[in-house]
């Protein structure tokens, strides 16, 4: 049986985020909850005829907020997938949640019904940052939520933070992550504001006071000093985890293996496609098709994508597992532009192959496109 990921998407939230670009509307009435729900248990169950083969071993349920749903339709989804598809005894199955849409009832609820891991998006730890992302939760609602998942059973907690925000300062960053750490969760997430087209963020222009450059530039890295300090060991440009705790869903998409989504927007790379759906919530309710593009990448593009994806993880590329999986040796094809990098201190060799050093990762992408193109 060959391993499978799942990602089911809820595109639901309280309200929109200013900095948002993912899918999620703000949630109207319960019965869009039972609709939307039912067409995905319907979703799941045809396409899992395709999956006979396959054994699921993650389960990923994002957002949008998931535990805006009540948690008997989160539990019914998650029925419907345990009854439709081959589940790995140990399978990671996650929830994403935002502080303050779900309490200890619904935490056991979902414990109970299979639910292992939670990630919850915190961001910061400062109630002006906060209402500057146009975030609904305060710092202790984030601790009322953690204790709760806590206190249910939930032994694998993740929590999302974010720097380079407006009016951001390192030091204040700093103390998001002292806070975060503090209640010892065993995962963290760290990403870089973008500010995405057609966001209210991007809408204000330069009335939007970012941090400048050697700010953001500093946040990064001593968001990653403080971190490891407090035992997080990074395994990927924005990820952080005590041993043991690396997010197993996401890194399938890092190591290049199958997964479904299911929900509007939703991506997935599948017996050698790769497809993804469209932002249409209304039709997708309906029940009708919302697939919006659908490739066969050829072989040298699996070979790009494989490099740019490794090459986010600190384990970076291992030459044997290139070979084995391409036919092709990796010094060969791209080890002379490496090591024009690595002269200059962004990438480094490995017991087994390659990886980006510290500095090459907060420069990662512009070493990709030109790493890509020269290979050529
Ligand atoms: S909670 Fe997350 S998904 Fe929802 S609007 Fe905010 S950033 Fe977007």
């Amino acid at each position: 049986m060959k391993p499978l990921g799942l990602y089911i998407h809820i595109p639901f939230c309280r309200s929109k985020c200013l900095y948002c670009d993912f899918c999620s509307f703000p949630h109207r009435n319960s019965d869009d909850f039972v609709a939307y729900v039912d067409a995905l248990c319907r979703d799941l169950q045809t396409r899992a005829e395709e999956c006979a083969l396959y054994t699921v071993d993650t389960v990923y349920f994002g957002g949008g907020t998931p535990t805006l749903l009540p948690s008997a339709l989160l539990v019914k989804i998650l029925e419907t997938v345990f009854c439709s598809y081959h589940i790995a005894s140990d399978a990671e199955i996650t929830l994403e949640c935002n502080p303050a849409t779900a309490d200890r009832n619904a935490f056991s609820t979902l414990f109970h019904a299979g639910f292992r891991r939670i990630s919850i998006g915190l961001q910061s730890a400062h109630e002006a940052e906060l209402r500057t992302l146009g975030r609904l939760h305060s710092f202790a609602d984030f601790e009322r939520t953690f204790y709760d998942a806590r206190e249910a059973g939930f032994a694998n907690i993740s929590a999302d933070v974010m720097f380079g925000l407006p009016h951001q300062s390192t030091e204040s960053y700093l103390q998001t992550i002292e806070r975060l750490c503090s209640l010892s969760p065993e995962h963290i997430s760290a990403y870089g504001l973008t500010v995405e087209d057609g966001t209210p963020f991007e809408k204000m222009g330069d009335r939007l006071l970012l941090p400048n450059e050697e700010e953001t530039r500093k946040m990064y890295f001593e968001g990653i000093r403080v971190l490891a300090a407090h035992g997080y060991e990074q395994y990927e440009i924005s990820n952080f985890s005590r041993r043991g705790y690396r997010s197993r869903h996401n890194l399938k998409y890092w190591n290049c293996e199958e997964y479904l989504g299911f929900g509007p927007a939703a991506y997935s790379d599948f017996g050698g496609k790769r497809f993804g759906n469209s932002r249409d919530l209304k039709a997708y309710t309906d029940g009708r098709s919302i697939l919006a593009e659908s490739e066969s990448p050829s072989f040298e593009e699996r070979v790009n994508e494989y490099v740019m994806l490794r090459l986010r993880l600190t384990d970076g590329i291992d030459r044997t597992a290139f070979e084995t999986r391409f036919g092709q040796n990796f010094d060969q094809r791209f080890g002379k532009a490496l090591a024009r990098y690595q002269t200059f201190g962004l990438v480094k060799q490995t017991a087994c192959g390659w990886a980006f050093t510290p500095q090459g990762f907060y420069v990662s992408n512009a070493i990709l496109s030109e790493l890509l193109d020269f290979s050529q």
